[in-house]
């Protein structure tokens, strides 16, 4: 068999390639970003055809950067960003609209006028899931309301749904000439169609919507093969035999297989994901009950989750809106300038409250300012505002799970920033541990693409990949922790007042 597996990881800001040798070394990387399409306040969308463009590139650049072939990749995984929601034309392989992304909040006159027959949470018993912008399903019902004939072409079967993990598949396995229309359990999962139970869709709650049955993927698990690269693909032939959702690889790549394990990856949002096992566990706090992974015909595992929208592209607003700093390692250097936050908390409240509060209408708030602060406590602010909102949601998980986590696994691009990993240990009281390969989320890709072919014998071998990158222990004394959670959770109800 080939040495090597491919993971293609489409994400909210870049799209790239990884190739993977059987401990779970990265051997080679490509990667392309792409366009971030703001039309208006809390719209964002991405060019569709733009992301398969880079995911060919970045496909090639792997692939030559290791000077390997197909020959050498025994699979392909997928992951992606999850609930940003393609619809295209089968026939012609357009899309219909942009990608609208999962940040995107145009959609909350379509959640209001769900939610006025059965409140928010009128679907969570059977889909896990509160009414909100967030999930795909909104933004499909948005397209077929608002773009000229989408719903004719929708219910003449023309039109179909996909999250991108299936727009690449049905790209990479010939598109309009006989692409593979599936997704997985984890995107579907996010929909807000997918019975937890069943695993299928449910026509009640697509009916509700407005959305045809017949534009939704065949839900399939997350760890088979699906279908086989096309022939003009760099990757012809290649089984393609992994997908799952990006905070559920990133799970998978840090090799929290059992109930009770957890892992929080810190990238443009914040996903904390516990392992409930075989049971669905319906939260009290907050959080939402999503499919961890099913493994071929092997029992569903699901999970809990706490999401919060807004942790690193509150840096990326630093240095693009402020323009305090011209990079991203730059907040660490001016965090580290001042012994404090000097009184600053920042609730970056951009599109809502995600978890545990779930609150649309909460706008961001910085508060606590004196002529004292500068650009110093900002930085430091906004750090912390990344460490504090991963406390409420820890809070929250373990209300729900009746036992306290006794470290956190940390993934995702921020986890470089060795201030804000400290501070993190500081706020929770627990340490927190980074493994040695950060790309946990193609990892986990991989991973489900490898075990589906044999590459991988079974889970054992991937637990024994794990290792321990660095460790950091809290060491802030228990008044100082909280005062600080008091005056952030002040800082809380501020955004959560600012309704006009
Ligand atoms: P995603 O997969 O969501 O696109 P990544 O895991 O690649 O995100 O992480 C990128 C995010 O991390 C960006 O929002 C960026 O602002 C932030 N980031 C990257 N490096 C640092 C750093 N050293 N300190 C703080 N934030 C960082």
């Amino acid at each position: 068999m080939a040495d090597y597996i491919l993971a293609i990881d489409q994400g909210t800001t870049s799209s790239r390639a990884i190739i993977f040798d059987k401990k779970g070394s990265i051997i080679a990387t490509g990667q392309k970003e792409h366009e971030q399409i703001l039309p208006k306040a809390g719209w964002v969308e991405h060019d569709a055809s733009e992301i398969w463009r880079n995911v060919q590139e970045v496909i090639g650049l792997a692939l030559s950067r290791a000077d390997l072939t197909r020959h050498d990749i025994a699979a392909v995984g997928i992951t992606n960003q999850r609930e940003t929601a393609v619809v295209w034309d089968k026939t012609t392989g357009k899309p219909a609209y942009n990608a609208i992304v999962w940040q995107d909040t145009r959609t909350q006159d379509i959640v209001d006028r769900l939610a006025a027959d059965g409140g928010v949470e009128r679907f969570k018993p059977v889909v896990g899931l509160p009414l909100a912008t967030y999930f795909s399903g909104t933004k499909i019902a948005w397209i077929l309301e608002n773009v000229d004939g989408a719903r004719e072409k929708a219910e003449a079967g023309d039109l179909i749904f996909g999250t991108t993990d299936s727009w690449v598949l049905w790209n990479l396995t010939g598109g309009v000439d006989g692409g593979v229309h599936v997704t997985d359990v984890t995107n579907a999962s996010r929909t807000m169609f997918m019975d937890l139970e069943t695993l299928e869709w449910r026509d009640d709650i697509l009916e509700a919507f407005g959305v045809p049955r017949s534009m939704m993927p065949e839900i399939r698990s997350s760890s088979e093969v699906y279908g086989a690269a096309e022939d003009s693909s760099l990757l012809r032939e290649t089984p393609i035999a992994g997908i799952l959702g990006d905070q559920q690889a990133a799970t998978f790549g840090q090799a929290a297989f059992q109930k009770g394990e957890s892992k929080n990856t810190y990238g443009t949002g914040c996903f904390l994901i516990f392992n409930t096992g075989e049971e669905i566990v319906h939260s009290k706090n907050g959080l939402l009950t999503t499919v961890g992974y099913k493994l071929g015909d092997q029992p569903t595992h699901y999970a809990l989750e706490g999401s919060i929208a807004v942790t690193g592209s509150l840096i990326q607003w630093l240095r693009d809106q402020l323009g305090i700093i011209s990079s991203a390692p730059e907040v660490e250097e001016l965090a580290e300038k001042v012994e404090d936050n000097g009184g600053v908390y920042i609730v970056p409240a951009f599109s809502g409250l995600f978890a545990p509060y779930w609150r649309p209408d909460a706008r961001g708030a910085i508060v606590g300012l004196t002529r004292y602060a500068n650009k110093n406590h900002i930085a430091r602010a906004a750090l912390e505002a990344v460490a504090f909102q991963t406390r409420d949601v820890l809070d929250a998980v373990n209300a729900d799970a009746g036992v306290d986590l006794t470290e956190l696994k940390v993934d995702g691009g921020m986890v470089a920033n060795d201030a804000l990993m400290q501070f993190q240990a500081d706020v929770l009281g627990v340490p927190v541990v980074r493994p040695v390969v950060a790309e946990t989320t193609a990892l986990g890709a991989a991973y489900a693409a490898g075990l589906a072919v044999g590459f991988w014998n079974g889970v054992d071998d991937l637990s024994a990949n794990w290792q321990e990158d660095k460790r950091w222990e809290p060491s802030m004394e228990e008044a100082e922790r909280d005062r600080q959670l008091r005056l952030w959770r002040k800082a809380i109800t501020k955004s959560m007042d600012w309704v006009d």
